[in-house]
């Protein structure tokens, strides 16, 4: 006997919970791809894209998953041989650098490591170290995924400003936009990407790359920018195609305009962000207790650097990964696995999971998981400290 049946939920940090909403809306026949309804609905749909930034500015939409977006915006920044300055803490920012590196670009990579956030001051350093303004773009990533960790982006846009440097600033937020609080144009971010499969709970296989006016005059013809992924007929088309470089992703347009009217008009973006921080809360309040009498810490010991919607864990002996199996094969709660917090084939491996909170998600879902994980780890005779799920209702019941 198992009590996996049932609803199943899908607790990884992307694809995240999606509303039935936004499924329902996409289940439809293919619209007319040259006039009428789907035109005026992308046009609302990009103009809701820079209102879920907070941009002011301007937006490319791609048919492209995380990766592609990253490709998307260095493509449009960098020349072969221009310099980039990466913060990277954790296996997402690593990427981020090696994929330019790929390309032809000199990504110069400081590395704060898996359990803390970006240090403003080295970056600042570095900045001033660079006399020769080489260094076009520092590329920063916003809620590592792999790490758990939240980086402060108006304090790197601070150390910036502050060495005098002329470097743009790019985010990767997407993990956390629609999640954590993020401001494009209060904070003078000058790229962002993100992508519609986190906090815009819709499918994978659509993306943005939001930049900023001074971008787009910082950048007039790098010579990565191949004419597939060029952002500026796509930010500004004079056809309709020219949105998509091609033909619209129209079921992904239909699930986005429910998802951004979910967001932006019913539930709104504050909200959005306070419920995401309420239930980070109540995760990690229940590690702490289960900590308390057992090898089970948070990757990230300041809540302040912790991002809103995934949370990083360890527990040890391989209780982590036995734990993943059992929360999915017997009770129908998948966890994330760790990443890039143990090297690949070492038994250490199973000692990390993450617990994403995510999207389309509420109380009963996260207080459910947290629930399943401690039935878990007494099914499975994993040491662990009382009180969590009292701990975290706590934080439920508080706010
Ligand atoms: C998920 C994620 C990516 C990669 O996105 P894919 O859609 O898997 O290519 C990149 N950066 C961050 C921060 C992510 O969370």
């Amino acid at each position: 006997m198992n009590l996996s049946q049932g609803r199943p939920y899908l607790a990884i940090p992307g694809p995240s919970a999606m509303p039935d909403r936004v499924l329902a809306a996409m289940h439809r026949p293919a619209p007319n791809i040259y006039e009428g309804d789907l035109v005026t609905l992308t046009e609302r749909v990009a103009a809701d894209l820079k209102r879920v930034a907070l941009s002011t500015q301007h937006v490319a939409i791609y048919i492209a998953n995380g990766h592609g977006l990253w490709e998307a915006a260095i493509a449009n920044l960098f020349s072969r041989g221009d310099r980039a300055l990466s913060l990277a803490t954790g296996r997402f920012g690593v990427n981020w650098a090696l994929h330019a590196g790929d390309m032809g670009v000199e990504a110069e990579m400081i590395d704060f490591g898996l359990k803390s956030p970006v240090d403003p001051a080295r970056v600042e350093a570095a900045l001033r170290a660079d006399t020769e303004r080489r260094i076009k773009v520092v590329l920063l990533t916003h809620v590592d995924t792999a790490t758990g960790v939240k980086n402060d982006v108006p304090a790197v846009r601070a150390a910036i400003d502050a060495a005098g440097h002329p470097a743009l600033l790019a985010v990767d937020c997407i993990a956390s936009l629609g999640c954590d609080e993020f401001r494009f144009d209060d904070w003078g971010v000058d790229i962002m990407v993100a992508a519609s499969q986190k906090g815009l709970m819709v499918p994978p296989g659509v993306g943005f790359v939001w930049f900023s006016e001074r971008a787009r005059r910082a950048t007039p013809a790098p010579d990565l920018r191949t004419p597939y992924w060029d952002w500026t007929p796509r930010a500004f088309p004079e056809a309709f195609y020219q949105y998509f470089g091609g033909t619209a992703p129209t079921h992904h347009l239909f699930g986005l305009s429910e998802s951004l009217k979910m967001i932006l008009d019913e539930e709104g973006l504050d909200h959005v962000w306070a419920r995401h921080e309420t239930l980070a809360r109540a995760v990690w309040a229940a590690f702490d207790a289960w900590g308390a009498g057992g090898d089970i810490t948070l990757n990230i010991a300041d809540p302040a650097a912790r991002g809103h919607s995934v949370t990083a864990a360890r527990i040890g002996a391989g209780g982590a990964g036995r734990l993943r199996k059992w929360c999915e094969t017997e009770a129908g709660v998948t966890l994330g696995i760790g990443l890039g917090m143990a090297e690949p084939g070492t038994p250490q491996e199973g000692d990390f999971l993450r617990v994403a909170h995510m999207g389309h998600v509420n109380a009963h879902m996260t207080l459910g998981a947290l629930a399943v994980m401690e039935t878990g780890m007494r099914a499975l005779a994993i040491p662990h400290g009382d009180g969590a799920l009292n701990a975290a209702t706590a934080v439920c019941a508080g706010r």
